[in-house]
């Protein structure tokens, strides 16, 4: 008998929002136990699954040179192989995968930062190209990641509710994702590049405490000025140190890109807002002056890289009641640069400047990109005849099968559409 049990579904799960997981039982591949959050496969979606991975392997396997080995998902397991063979077999022992769980990891290691970056890319595509026959809309949003030289989240569009549910932005119109920290990859015109450099000049700001009541006295819009946070960097030591971080005052600081920075620059470090007796003590009495000239000797300074180069910026005058106007970047203050910027919905599409929408998207993959340092993680090396080789850069992916299989239900309308109107 080898006929396939695929039970007539006639009523879609209870108390399921997500409509690839409604498909997927409808279809009668699998069935959703809702006590224990478990989705059990049956025989038509284990077939499928295993369709799709194999797909997916044999991709990376050919394209990328990726070796597929069974075994736990840890870490452990492709670092003592990679250990193991790497002198004799070389490049061929560099990159593993391994399918457990419901999940595809990657694992491989690099000689350079180039190289790394373009293994990440590489695999990435080859993943989309397998992705993009089950899922038309899927994409890859660039992100910034603390403890990664590039991080990248693999997700498609899916309904509010649904699982592996991440909030996301979507343009309107060339229909790219972002989420709260993209990574900023497009070039920004400085601000005022075509204006002369002003001279500095302190303004009376009575009470203008906040950009919007800044621009409301100066009769300023909000990109003209500059937003100032202050938090306070907590060594491993226990040393503090404060961080004046900048951003045009028409946008906001991510959190998580500044934890990015701070780990990138301070090994270790934690960081929270600076109270207010940090700031009285290195700026004197200037809740809501805060600005970057003058700033005390000891404080750091990060700005986003927006800010680089521009010109007549507005800004705190670093006493009570006083803004400074024409600061120059450059002349003026010359902090390090970062990449800080929160995407939010009011943020212009980087590519067409179009007003991004909020999306609900579906996270089906991960990849990272980082140094072994950067991590705590053994540098893998090997002794030969011609002496010592290290792989000191490691890329790293992770792939949802069950989210995966969850889109693939979800768009299966789409995808025959898709291909009706191809054969036309
Ligand atoms: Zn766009």
């Amino acid at each position: 008998m080898r006929e396939l049990f695929i039970p007539e579904t006639k009523n879609p799960p209870a108390k399921v929002k997500d409509p690839g997981l409604i498909s997927l039982v409808m279809e009668g591949a699998g069935v959703f136990n809702a006590k224990s959050g478990e989705i059990i496969l049956l025989p038509i979606g284990v077939s499928t699954l295993s369709s799709i991975a194999q797909d997916l392997t044999e991709a990376l396997l050919e394209k990328n040179g990726i070796q597929n080995i069974d075994c736990s998902a840890s870490d452990e397991s492709a670092s003592s192989l990679a250990e193991r063979y790497v002198r004799e077999y070389g490049e061929k022992a560099l990159a593993w995968m391994a399918v457990s769980g419901r999940k595809l990891n990657l694992w491989g290691w690099a000689e350079t930062e180039e190289d790394v970056k373009m293994k990440t890319a590489f695999a990435a595509d080859t993943i989309r190209s397998i992705f993009e026959r089950y899922i038309p809309d899927f994409n890859y949003i660039l992100e910034v990641r603390s403890g990664t030289i590039n991080s990248m989240a693999g997700v498609c569009p899916t309904a509010k509710g649904s699982l592996y549910e991440t909030e996301g932005l979507v343009c309107p119109e060339c229909g790219n994702y972002f989420h709260g920290d993209s990574a900023y990859v497009h070039a920004v015109k400085p601000l005022n590049s075509d204006q002369a450099e002003k001279e500095v000049t302190d303004v009376h700001t009575p009470g203008a405490h906040t950009i919007p009541l800044l621009c409301e006295q100066l009769g300023l819009d909000p990109s003209e000025t500059l937003k100032a946070m202050l938090y306070t960097v907590i060594m491993p030591n226990e040393k503090k140190t404060l961080l004046f971080a900048m951003i045009r005052g028409d946008k906001n600081i991510s959190i998580n890109k500044l934890h990015a920075y701070v780990d990138s620059k301070f090994k270790g470090a934690s960081f929270r807002k600076a109270e207010n007796d940090e700031i009285v003590s290195a700026f004197g009495e200037v809740a809501g002056f805060c600005g970057p000239v003058g700033v005390p000797s000891g404080v750091h300074m990060v700005a986003d890289k927006s800010l680089k180069g521009g010109k007549n910026f507005v800004v705190g005058g670093n006493r009570p009641d006083y803004h400074r106007t024409g600061c120059c970047w450059g002349r003026d203050f010359e902090p390090e640069v970062a990449d800080l910027l929160l995407f939010e919905e009011s943020t212009p599409c980087p590519e067409n400047g179009r007003t991004l929408a909020s999306v609900p998207l579906r996270k089906i993959c991960t990849l990272d990109c980082y140094s072994s340092d950067m991590r705590d993680e053994k540098v893998l090396s090997c002794r030969d005849r011609d002496g010592e080789h290290k792989w000191p850069y490691r890329w790293k992916a992770e792939i949802s099968l069950e989210a995966l299989i969850l889109s693939f239900y979800e768009k299966k309308d789409e995808r025959i559409k898709d291909e009706i109107f191809e054969e036309k």
